[in-house]
């Protein structure tokens, strides 16, 4: 008897960057630094409140960014971390069989999310040189596509779009079909030619722009991600989030964080800083090492992925392989990424 969906029996499950106790974790791009100043104080406080449930609507918050931002608070949909909102607005615009076009690879959580809201995926190739093919990604939206995802800078690859080639990609898609600008790391971007997507793109009717306060602003464990959208958009993306998952804390920590901007510009320096380095030292030590605009670096190492993940993991530093195709490292503080250069030169 089958209890459950047939089709997710073929469906992989998600596979978080692994901690192993006692070894330092570059597998998941978060930032090595720790909760930004004020973030546990403000937790502690909303503690008092957890027999309460949490504001439905993340009110607060999203005034908050409606203010840093400067776009209306109704162009705002909150919730537990950009993954969740990924998953939203998919739920919001595809029926089963529309179809998502997305490039390949980028985020694992994009085929996952399209399956079970039973969307068809239709996943474009990187380029050689490992970054989106949008000319590709155009000519693959048809009449059934709702929905197009645009991952910059990309994960795992770290490659970035610019300013001129997503207008172009833009016009080419037109304003029927909802395109999501996925800016996790966008904290990240040093390049002035690497667009804003919410600034320079976001008044088109049909961009919905996604950030999280998971990676620069220190809050992966509490899940605080939102998206920007034309007001429509964003009502119907309220409509299917699940009501109260984001929660006291998470509420509470997000609005903290976002009080901390010049600790987190300062601290994502850091990360910048140490990118360049990495790079540089692995392209001296004779690697093909994609330019990177976000805080890790992709080794191509094809079928040698796994085994220098194993490599890495036995000096003690966890990295994330993606099995026959390369292994993404994220950016730590200076000494974790020298113990990282030390193991990987030895790998090599
Ligand atoms: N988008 C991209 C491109 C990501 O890499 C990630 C995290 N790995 C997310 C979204 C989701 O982040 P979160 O759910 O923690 O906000």
């Amino acid at each position: 008897m089958n209890l459950t969906r047939a089709d997710l029996a073929a469906l992989p499950s998600y596979v978080p960057g692994r901690t192993v106790p006692g070894s330092i974790k570059l597998a998941s791009n978060e930032v090595p630094y720790g909760p930004l100043p004020g973030v546990v104080e403000a937790i502690v406080e909303a503690a008092q409140g957890v027999h309460r449930y949490p504001d439905l609507g993340v009110v607060a918050l999203r005034e908050k960014l409606s203010a840093r931002l400067g776009v209306a608070v109704d162009r705002i949909a909150a919730g537990c971390g950009s993954v969740a909102m990924t998953e939203h607005i998919m739920r919001a615009t595809c029926l089963p069989g529309d179809e998502v076009v997305y490039s390949w690879r980028s985020f694992e959580a994009y085929p996952i999310i399209a399956a079970t809201t039973g969307a068809t995926s239709v996943r474009v190739p990187n380029t050689a040189t490992h970054e989106h093919d949008l000319p590709a990604m155009a000519a693959a939206v048809t009449s059934r596509t709702k929905l197009v995802i645009v991952c910059n800078p990309n994960n795992p690859t770290g490659t970035p779009i610019r300013r001129a080639e997503l207008r172009e990609f833009l016009d080419a898609v037109g304003p029927e079909v909802v395109v999501v600008l996925d800016e996790a790391y966008r904290e990240f971007v040093t390049d002035a030619d690497v667009p804003d997507g919410l600034a320079e793109f976001g008044d088109r009717p049909n961009v919905v722009v996604l950030r999280t306060l998971s990676k620069a602003w220190g809050l992966a464990g509490l899940r605080a991600g939102y998206l920007v959208a034309q007001p429509e958009v964003a009502e119907a993306v309220r409509k299917v989030i699940t009501p109260f998952s984001t929660n006291i804390a998470a509420q509470a920590a997000a609005l903290a964080a976002l009080d901390q901007e010049e600790e987190m510009a300062r601290r994502a320096a850091l990360v910048v800083a140490e990118r360049s380095r990495v790079r540089d030292t692995l392209l001296k030590l004779g690697q093909d090492i994609p330019e990177s605009q976000a805080n890790f670096v992709w080794l191509p190492l094809g079928d040698g992925s796994t085994a220098f993940a194993e490599t890495c993991e036995q000096a003690g530093v966890i990295v994330r392989p993606f099995a026959g195709d390369g292994v993404r490292v994220t950016i730590g503080t200076p000494e974790e990424n020298d113990t990282f250069l030390n193991a990987a030169e030895k790998a090599f």
